[in-house]
């Protein structure tokens, strides 16, 4: 069957992927509820009574919204660092009054590399406003996916583990003159400019021309904020960054969206 990723939900309304070797289902995020994760893997076959566990990136709401009553009707550990973990429990009982469950909880850090089922899962830290906010790579069966979304910036340490990838997939959030034309108050705006806020289409491009080794067979836009960002200018910038690598290496590009299930990426 080999290795497979599909990003279920993308965009500040909810994100949750899926990451899949032969042998093992890892959920990406809980931002979207429920009902609404066990109807989207629906509509690509899967049954998430089959997942394995689930990984968490940050506490923001738009990647645990799901997380209690997903854990508690799947009973499948949930791998999270200490500090999002706390910043989650805390909001979870502001909000209901009670705290949630830890019988499923496995803790990592960032740095360390762990192992669920046949997947390897490498956690690192990324730069944006959560208390310990984490990007991924997963390897399985020689396949090797880079997942970041949520951050201001590139670093180089994150550049780094996005090398000798297969499948990329990586936020293009706003456009930068549509963000600063468009609606959001100022102070919003700064936030989502800032080096711990998301990453523009014009930074993600000037990733992608300069940094990028041009090892993935595709290359998945993330993240998109339907505000300040359109789907046809994110493709544009990024293929236009990618400029002839492209078609040397034949990497496609293509869109995570907010409303539909992307369709699996096989490998
Ligand atoms: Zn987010
Ligand atoms: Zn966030």
């Amino acid at each position: 069957m080999g290795v497979s990723v599909s990003v279920l939900a993308s965009g500040s309304r909810g994100n949750s992927a899926l990451v899949e070797s032969s042998s093992t289902r890892i959920l990406v995020d809980a931002g979207i509820s429920c009902r609404e994760t066990f109807k989207r893997m629906k509509s690509i076959g899967n049954d998430a009574r089959s997942l394995t566990a689930i990984v968490i990136t940050h506490e923001h709401a738009d990647h645990v919204d799901g997380l209690l009553v997903l854990a508690r009707k799947l009973k499948v550990p949930v791998f999270i660092t200490g500090a999002t973990h706390q910043a989650w429990a805390r909001s979870v009982r502001d909000a209901t009054g009670e705290l949630p469950d830890t019988q499923t909880i496995e803790f990592f850090s960032s740095g360390h590399s762990f192992q669920i089922g046949d997947i390897e899962v490498c956690p690192f830290t990324i730069p944006h406003d959560a208390a310990d906010p984490v990007g991924f790579t997963f390897r399985a069966e020689g396949v090797r996916i880079g997942f970041v979304t949520d951050l201001g910036y590139l670093p180089a340490s994150v550049c780094d583990h996005l090398r000798a990838c297969d499948v990329l997939v990586l936020e293009s959030n706003h456009d930068l003159e549509m963000l600063r034309a468009g609606p959001y108050p100022w102070s919003v705006k700064q936030r989502v400019m800032s080096r711990v806020g998301h990453l523009s289409n014009e930074k993600l491009a000037e990733f992608l021309a300069r940094d990028y080794d041009g090892s993935a067979t595709f290359v998945v836009l993330a993240h998109l904020s339907e505000q300040n960002n359109h789907p046809e200018i994110a493709l544009r910038a990024a293929e236009k960054a990618l400029g002839r690598r492209r078609t040397l290496l034949q990497n496609r590009v293509l869109l995570a969206r907010q409303s539909e299930v992307m369709q699996p990426i096989r490998l």
